[in-house]
Protein backbone atom coordinates (compact mmCIF):
# COMPACT_ATOMS: atom_id res chain seq x y z
CA UNK A 1 0.00 0.00 0.00
CA UNK A 2 1.12 3.80 -0.82
CA UNK A 3 1.68 6.10 1.95
CA UNK A 4 -1.28 6.90 3.66
CA UNK A 5 -2.90 10.00 2.93
CA UNK A 6 -4.40 11.49 6.61
CA UNK A 7 -6.18 14.51 6.69
CA UNK A 8 -6.50 16.63 9.80
CA UNK A 9 -9.63 18.67 9.61
CA UNK A 10 -9.47 21.98 12.38
CA UNK A 11 -6.14 24.38 13.19
CA UNK A 12 -6.98 24.68 16.67
CA UNK A 13 -4.74 22.94 19.18
CA UNK A 14 -6.26 20.00 19.20
CA UNK A 15 -6.05 19.69 14.92
CA UNK A 16 -2.56 21.49 15.30
CA UNK A 17 -0.92 19.15 17.99
CA UNK A 18 -3.46 15.78 17.11
CA UNK A 19 -1.36 16.42 13.46
CA UNK A 20 2.03 17.08 14.77
CA UNK A 21 1.69 13.36 16.54
CA UNK A 22 0.94 11.61 13.86
CA UNK A 23 3.29 12.91 11.73
CA UNK A 24 5.75 12.12 14.56
CA UNK A 25 4.39 8.39 14.83
CA UNK A 26 4.19 8.08 11.36
CA UNK A 27 6.89 9.38 9.31
CA UNK A 28 5.52 7.35 6.33
CA UNK A 29 1.98 9.39 6.47
CA UNK A 30 1.37 12.37 4.16
CA UNK A 31 -0.48 14.19 6.52
CA UNK A 32 -2.32 17.68 5.32
CA UNK A 33 -4.38 20.09 7.38
CA UNK A 34 -7.53 21.51 5.67
CA UNK A 35 -9.38 24.77 8.12
CA UNK A 36 -11.81 27.04 7.82
CA UNK A 37 -9.54 29.38 10.22
CA UNK A 38 -6.17 29.48 11.47
CA UNK A 39 -4.88 31.44 14.05
CA UNK A 40 -5.46 34.37 15.14
CA UNK A 41 -9.00 33.38 14.28
CA UNK A 42 -9.88 29.99 16.35
CA UNK A 43 -11.41 29.64 19.68
CA UNK A 44 -8.16 28.33 21.07
CA UNK A 45 -6.48 31.95 20.32
CA UNK A 46 -9.18 33.53 22.72
CA UNK A 47 -8.49 30.70 25.98
CA UNK A 48 -6.37 31.79 28.33
CA UNK A 49 -4.13 28.66 28.00
CA UNK A 50 -3.65 27.71 31.77
CA UNK A 51 -2.97 24.12 32.37
CA UNK A 52 -5.47 23.90 35.13
CA UNK A 53 -7.66 20.64 34.64
CA UNK A 54 -11.43 20.93 33.75
CA UNK A 55 -13.51 17.62 34.94
CA UNK A 56 -15.16 16.21 31.80
CA UNK A 57 -17.90 14.13 33.99
CA UNK A 58 -18.35 11.25 31.32
CA UNK A 59 -14.43 10.08 31.23
CA UNK A 60 -12.49 7.87 33.71
CA UNK A 61 -10.25 10.16 36.04
CA UNK A 62 -7.45 8.09 35.89
CA UNK A 63 -8.15 8.90 31.56
CA UNK A 64 -7.97 12.52 32.28
CA UNK A 65 -5.21 12.39 34.19
CA UNK A 66 -3.05 10.76 31.91
CA UNK A 67 -3.76 13.07 29.27
CA UNK A 68 -3.03 16.05 31.58
CA UNK A 69 -0.38 14.08 32.68
CA UNK A 70 1.40 13.62 28.67
CA UNK A 71 0.37 17.43 28.40
CA UNK A 72 2.13 18.78 31.51
CA UNK A 73 5.41 16.73 30.72
CA UNK A 74 5.40 17.77 26.96
CA UNK A 75 4.84 21.50 27.94
CA UNK A 76 7.58 21.24 31.05
CA UNK A 77 9.98 20.03 28.66
CA UNK A 78 9.51 22.86 26.18
CA UNK A 79 9.53 25.78 29.01
CA UNK A 80 13.09 24.55 29.73
CA UNK A 81 14.08 24.53 26.38
CA UNK A 82 15.37 27.64 23.86
CA UNK A 83 12.25 27.85 22.32
CA UNK A 84 10.16 28.45 25.19
CA UNK A 85 10.16 31.98 24.39
CA UNK A 86 8.64 31.63 20.62
CA UNK A 87 6.51 28.69 21.64
CA UNK A 88 5.16 30.89 24.47
CA UNK A 89 5.23 28.20 27.59
CA UNK A 90 5.88 29.81 30.86
CA UNK A 91 5.51 28.37 34.13
CA UNK A 92 3.64 30.59 36.62
CA UNK A 93 2.77 30.31 40.60
CA UNK A 94 -0.53 31.41 42.23
CA UNK A 95 -3.33 30.48 44.24
CA UNK A 96 -6.94 29.03 44.03
CA UNK A 97 -9.33 30.52 46.54
CA UNK A 98 -11.99 29.60 48.00
CA UNK A 99 -15.04 31.44 49.88
CA UNK A 100 -15.51 28.69 52.20
CA UNK A 101 -13.49 25.22 53.04
CA UNK A 102 -13.59 22.70 50.25
CA UNK A 103 -15.15 19.43 51.84
CA UNK A 104 -11.74 16.86 52.13
CA UNK A 105 -12.36 15.48 48.77
CA UNK A 106 -12.55 18.53 46.99
CA UNK A 107 -9.26 19.43 48.68
CA UNK A 108 -7.17 17.29 46.53
CA UNK A 109 -8.35 17.52 43.12
CA UNK A 110 -6.58 14.56 40.60
CA UNK A 111 -3.80 17.24 39.68
CA UNK A 112 -2.45 18.04 42.43
CA UNK A 113 0.28 15.74 42.45
CA UNK A 114 0.90 16.59 38.61
CA UNK A 115 1.34 20.30 38.80
CA UNK A 116 3.95 21.72 41.22
CA UNK A 117 4.58 22.15 44.39
CA UNK A 118 0.44 21.72 45.27
CA UNK A 119 -0.06 22.80 49.00
CA UNK A 120 -3.01 25.04 51.40
CA UNK A 121 -1.88 28.48 51.08
CA UNK A 122 -0.99 29.18 54.51
CA UNK A 123 -2.35 32.39 57.02
CA UNK A 124 0.30 34.51 56.03
CA UNK A 125 -1.08 34.34 51.74
CA UNK A 126 -4.58 34.01 52.63
CA UNK A 127 -4.18 37.86 54.19
CA UNK A 128 -4.03 39.29 50.34
CA UNK A 129 -7.49 37.75 50.17
CA UNK A 130 -9.64 38.49 52.98
CA UNK A 131 -12.91 37.25 51.47
CA UNK A 132 -11.71 33.98 51.00
CA UNK A 133 -11.42 31.14 53.94
CA UNK A 134 -9.38 28.41 52.37
CA UNK A 135 -6.62 28.44 49.28
CA UNK A 136 -4.30 26.10 47.27
CA UNK A 137 -0.79 27.16 46.23
CA UNK A 138 0.92 25.74 43.33
CA UNK A 139 2.88 26.13 39.91
CA UNK A 140 1.66 25.15 36.53
CA UNK A 141 2.31 25.89 32.90
CA UNK A 142 0.63 28.45 30.57
CA UNK A 143 0.37 28.47 26.82
CA UNK A 144 0.20 31.74 25.09
CA UNK A 145 -1.81 31.98 22.06
CA UNK A 146 -1.58 33.18 19.27
CA UNK A 147 2.56 31.99 19.94
CA UNK A 148 1.82 28.80 20.52
CA UNK A 149 -0.32 27.95 17.85
CA UNK A 150 2.46 29.29 14.99
CA UNK A 151 5.08 27.64 16.58
CA UNK A 152 2.78 24.28 16.60
CA UNK A 153 2.19 25.11 12.18
CA UNK A 154 6.08 25.77 12.37
CA UNK A 155 6.69 22.51 13.43
CA UNK A 156 4.10 21.39 11.06
CA UNK A 157 5.54 23.01 8.12
CA UNK A 158 9.17 21.78 9.21
CA UNK A 159 7.71 17.92 9.51
CA UNK A 160 6.70 17.93 5.64
CA UNK A 161 3.02 18.91 6.68
CA UNK A 162 0.17 21.32 4.50
CA UNK A 163 -1.99 23.17 5.78
CA UNK A 164 -5.05 24.83 3.28
CA UNK A 165 -7.58 27.05 4.22
CA UNK A 166 -10.72 25.00 3.46
CA UNK A 167 -14.35 24.61 5.07
CA UNK A 168 -15.03 21.15 5.18
CA UNK A 169 -19.34 21.04 4.71
CA UNK A 170 -19.19 16.87 5.00
CA UNK A 171 -16.71 14.47 5.79
CA UNK A 172 -17.03 12.51 2.85
CA UNK A 173 -16.16 15.16 0.30
CA UNK A 174 -12.33 14.27 1.56
CA UNK A 175 -12.87 10.25 0.51
CA UNK A 176 -11.60 10.51 -2.52
CA UNK A 177 -8.53 12.27 -1.30
CA UNK A 178 -7.83 10.74 1.81
CA UNK A 179 -7.64 7.28 3.25
CA UNK A 180 -7.93 8.80 7.07
CA UNK A 181 -9.59 11.93 7.99
CA UNK A 182 -9.14 13.11 11.42
CA UNK A 183 -12.03 15.21 13.32
CA UNK A 184 -10.51 18.32 15.17
CA UNK A 185 -13.34 20.76 14.39
CA UNK A 186 -14.08 21.96 18.22
CA UNK A 187 -17.74 23.53 18.45
CA UNK A 188 -18.21 23.28 14.25
CA UNK A 189 -18.74 19.51 15.32
CA UNK A 190 -22.05 20.18 16.10
CA UNK A 191 -22.52 20.99 12.15
CA UNK A 192 -20.29 19.08 10.37
CA UNK A 193 -21.06 15.49 11.97
CA UNK A 194 -24.81 17.27 13.50
CA UNK A 195 -23.34 16.13 17.37
CA UNK A 196 -26.36 16.93 19.40
CA UNK A 197 -24.39 16.27 22.75
CA UNK A 198 -22.24 18.83 22.05
CA UNK A 199 -23.08 22.55 22.98
CA UNK A 200 -21.36 25.90 23.33
CA UNK A 201 -20.07 27.34 26.93
CA UNK A 202 -19.76 31.27 25.42
CA UNK A 203 -17.16 32.74 27.44
CA UNK A 204 -15.62 36.29 27.04
CA UNK A 205 -12.13 37.40 28.58
CA UNK A 206 -10.31 40.62 28.62
CA UNK A 207 -6.66 40.69 27.88
CA UNK A 208 -4.72 43.54 29.43
CA UNK A 209 -1.48 45.28 29.89
CA UNK A 210 -0.57 44.82 33.53
CA UNK A 211 3.34 43.57 33.50
CA UNK A 212 3.27 43.95 37.37
CA UNK A 213 0.63 41.33 37.87
CA UNK A 214 3.60 38.22 38.02
CA UNK A 215 0.82 35.41 40.16
CA UNK A 216 -2.29 33.84 38.89
CA UNK A 217 -5.56 34.01 40.80
CA UNK A 218 -8.38 31.92 40.36
CA UNK A 219 -11.60 31.95 42.60
CA UNK A 220 -12.09 28.49 43.37
CA UNK A 221 -15.93 28.33 41.11
CA UNK A 222 -13.59 28.70 37.77
CA UNK A 223 -15.38 32.08 37.02
CA UNK A 224 -13.30 35.14 38.24
CA UNK A 225 -9.69 34.59 37.37
CA UNK A 226 -6.09 36.38 36.66
CA UNK A 227 -4.14 34.89 34.42
CA UNK A 228 -0.54 36.72 33.34
CA UNK A 229 0.79 35.68 30.37
CA UNK A 230 4.21 36.28 28.98
CA UNK A 231 2.91 39.98 27.30
CA UNK A 232 -0.71 40.27 28.56
CA UNK A 233 -2.93 39.03 31.42
CA UNK A 234 -5.81 37.48 30.59
CA UNK A 235 -9.42 38.27 33.20
CA UNK A 236 -11.88 36.05 32.90
CA UNK A 237 -14.84 34.93 32.48
CA UNK A 238 -18.10 33.71 31.64
CA UNK A 239 -19.25 30.33 31.24
CA UNK A 240 -23.11 30.47 29.15
CA UNK A 241 -24.52 27.66 27.94
CA UNK A 242 -26.18 27.35 24.82
CA UNK A 243 -25.00 31.05 23.64
CA UNK A 244 -23.94 31.20 20.38
CA UNK A 245 -22.89 34.75 20.09
CA UNK A 246 -19.42 36.35 19.57
CA UNK A 247 -20.21 39.65 20.41
CA UNK A 248 -18.60 41.27 23.05
CA UNK A 249 -21.12 42.70 25.99
CA UNK A 250 -19.78 46.13 26.98
CA UNK A 251 -22.12 45.05 30.64
CA UNK A 252 -19.72 42.02 30.91
CA UNK A 253 -16.72 43.43 30.38
CA UNK A 254 -17.01 45.62 33.37
CA UNK A 255 -18.44 43.21 34.90
CA UNK A 256 -14.92 40.95 34.43
CA UNK A 257 -12.92 44.22 35.43
CA UNK A 258 -14.80 44.87 38.46
CA UNK A 259 -14.72 40.96 39.96
CA UNK A 260 -11.25 41.31 39.32
CA UNK A 261 -10.04 44.51 40.56
CA UNK A 262 -11.68 43.10 43.66
CA UNK A 263 -9.27 40.47 43.92
CA UNK A 264 -6.49 41.95 42.63
CA UNK A 265 -6.77 45.89 42.90
CA UNK A 266 -4.02 47.04 40.98
CA UNK A 267 -5.64 45.99 38.03
CA UNK A 268 -7.50 49.03 38.35
CA UNK A 269 -4.28 50.62 36.39
CA UNK A 270 -3.90 48.25 33.97
CA UNK A 271 -4.12 49.67 30.26
CA UNK A 272 -4.96 48.12 26.21
CA UNK A 273 -8.51 46.29 27.18
CA UNK A 274 -8.98 44.14 24.17
CA UNK A 275 -12.39 42.14 24.58
CA UNK A 276 -11.97 38.47 23.49
CA UNK A 277 -15.40 36.02 23.15
CA UNK A 278 -14.71 32.34 21.95
CA UNK A 279 -17.00 29.20 22.47
CA UNK A 280 -15.96 26.47 24.44
CA UNK A 281 -17.02 23.01 22.48
CA UNK A 282 -18.79 21.71 25.59
CA UNK A 283 -19.79 17.88 25.89
CA UNK A 284 -20.36 15.06 28.89
CA UNK A 285 -16.89 13.67 27.39
CA UNK A 286 -14.37 14.32 24.96
CA UNK A 287 -14.99 12.28 21.98
CA UNK A 288 -12.47 10.29 21.23
CA UNK A 289 -13.20 7.59 19.15
CA UNK A 290 -12.79 5.85 15.47
CA UNK A 291 -15.52 5.33 13.42
CA UNK A 292 -16.05 3.38 9.84
CA UNK A 293 -18.61 5.39 7.97
CA UNK A 294 -20.38 3.85 5.14
CA UNK A 295 -22.03 4.34 1.85
CA UNK A 296 -23.19 2.90 -0.95
CA UNK A 297 -20.83 -0.18 0.12
CA UNK A 298 -18.10 2.55 0.46
CA UNK A 299 -16.03 2.89 3.06
CA UNK A 300 -14.42 5.80 5.16
CA UNK A 301 -12.14 5.95 8.13
CA UNK A 302 -12.82 8.64 10.74
CA UNK A 303 -10.77 9.49 14.09
CA UNK A 304 -12.93 12.34 16.01
CA UNK A 305 -11.21 14.26 18.63
CA UNK A 306 -13.32 16.93 19.85
CA UNK A 307 -14.94 18.44 22.45
CA UNK A 308 -12.72 19.61 24.56
CA UNK A 309 -14.85 22.37 26.71
CA UNK A 310 -13.16 24.43 29.02
CA UNK A 311 -9.91 22.44 29.43
CA UNK A 312 -8.58 22.07 26.00
CA UNK A 313 -4.99 23.39 26.34
CA UNK A 314 -4.78 21.12 30.01
CA UNK A 315 -5.19 17.69 28.02
CA UNK A 316 -4.52 18.45 24.04
CA UNK A 317 -1.06 16.65 23.88
CA UNK A 318 -2.33 13.86 25.90
CA UNK A 319 -5.57 13.88 23.73
CA UNK A 320 -3.26 14.14 20.45
CA UNK A 321 -1.47 11.20 21.17
CA UNK A 322 -4.20 9.12 21.54
CA UNK A 323 -5.58 10.06 18.28
CA UNK A 324 -2.38 9.71 16.58
CA UNK A 325 -2.90 5.73 17.78
CA UNK A 326 -6.08 5.43 16.65
CA UNK A 327 -5.04 6.34 13.53
CA UNK A 328 -2.26 3.91 13.74
CA UNK A 329 -5.03 1.39 14.07
CA UNK A 330 -6.36 2.95 10.65
CA UNK A 331 -3.53 2.18 8.85
CA UNK A 332 -3.09 -1.18 10.27
CA UNK A 333 -6.66 -1.86 9.26
CA UNK A 334 -6.03 -0.43 5.86
CA UNK A 335 -2.80 -2.32 5.49
CA UNK A 336 -4.70 -5.59 6.65
CA UNK A 337 -7.31 -4.79 4.04
CA UNK A 338 -5.54 -4.48 0.83
CA UNK A 339 -2.79 -7.37 1.43
CA UNK A 340 -5.97 -9.41 1.65
CA UNK A 341 -7.04 -8.13 -1.83
CA UNK A 342 -3.67 -8.92 -3.64
CA UNK A 343 -4.29 -12.14 -2.35
P1 LIG B 1 -10.88 25.38 18.07
O1 LIG B 1 -9.77 26.18 18.62
O2 LIG B 1 -12.23 26.03 17.98
O3 LIG B 1 -10.47 24.82 16.67
C1 LIG B 1 -11.41 24.23 15.80
C2 LIG B 1 -10.88 24.36 14.39
O4 LIG B 1 -11.74 23.67 13.48
C3 LIG B 1 -10.81 25.80 13.90
O5 LIG B 1 -9.61 25.98 13.17
C4 LIG B 1 -12.00 25.90 12.97
O6 LIG B 1 -11.82 26.88 11.94
C5 LIG B 1 -12.01 24.50 12.37
N1 LIG B 1 -13.29 24.06 11.81
C6 LIG B 1 -14.49 23.95 12.45
N2 LIG B 1 -15.42 23.47 11.60
C7 LIG B 1 -14.81 23.28 10.41
C8 LIG B 1 -15.26 22.81 9.14
N3 LIG B 1 -16.52 22.44 8.93
N4 LIG B 1 -14.36 22.74 8.11
C9 LIG B 1 -13.06 23.13 8.30
N5 LIG B 1 -12.60 23.58 9.49
C10 LIG B 1 -13.46 23.65 10.53
N6 LIG B 1 -8.65 25.61 28.11
C11 LIG B 1 -7.64 25.37 28.96
O7 LIG B 1 -7.15 24.23 29.03
N7 LIG B 1 -7.14 26.35 29.78
C12 LIG B 1 -7.66 27.61 29.78
O8 LIG B 1 -7.18 28.48 30.51
C13 LIG B 1 -8.75 27.88 28.91
N8 LIG B 1 -9.32 29.12 28.89
C14 LIG B 1 -10.37 29.36 28.06
C15 LIG B 1 -10.96 30.63 28.07
C16 LIG B 1 -12.01 30.92 27.20
C17 LIG B 1 -12.66 32.26 27.25
C18 LIG B 1 -12.46 29.94 26.28
C19 LIG B 1 -13.55 30.25 25.29
C20 LIG B 1 -11.88 28.68 26.27
C21 LIG B 1 -10.86 28.36 27.17
N9 LIG B 1 -10.28 27.09 27.22
C22 LIG B 1 -9.22 26.84 28.06
C23 LIG B 1 -10.80 26.00 26.38
C24 LIG B 1 -10.03 25.86 25.09
O9 LIG B 1 -9.97 27.10 24.45
C25 LIG B 1 -10.72 24.84 24.17
O10 LIG B 1 -10.95 23.63 24.86
C26 LIG B 1 -9.82 24.56 22.97
O11 LIG B 1 -9.41 25.77 22.36
C27 LIG B 1 -10.52 23.68 21.96
O12 LIG B 1 -9.63 23.53 20.89
P2 LIG B 1 -10.10 22.94 19.50
O13 LIG B 1 -8.88 22.86 18.65
O14 LIG B 1 -10.91 21.71 19.73
O15 LIG B 1 -11.14 24.02 18.94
Amino acid sequence: MAAPKVAVVGAGVVGLSTALCIAETCPSCSVTVLSDQFSPNTTSDVAAGMLIPHTYPGTPIHVQKQWFKETFTYLFALSNSTEASEAGIHLVSGWQIFKTAPTPKEELPFWSDVVLGFRPMSEAELQKFPRHQFGQAFTTLKCDCPPYLLWLEKRLKAAGVQMYTRKVADLWELHSEYNIVVNCTGIGAHQLVGDEKLFPVRGQVLKVHAPWVKNFIRDGDGLTYIYPGIHRVTLGGTREKERWSLSPDPGTTKDIFDRCCSLEPSLRGAQDTKVKVGLRPSRWCVRLEREVLSRGGVKLLVVHNYGHGAGGFSVHRGTAKEAARLVGECIAALRGSSSRAKL
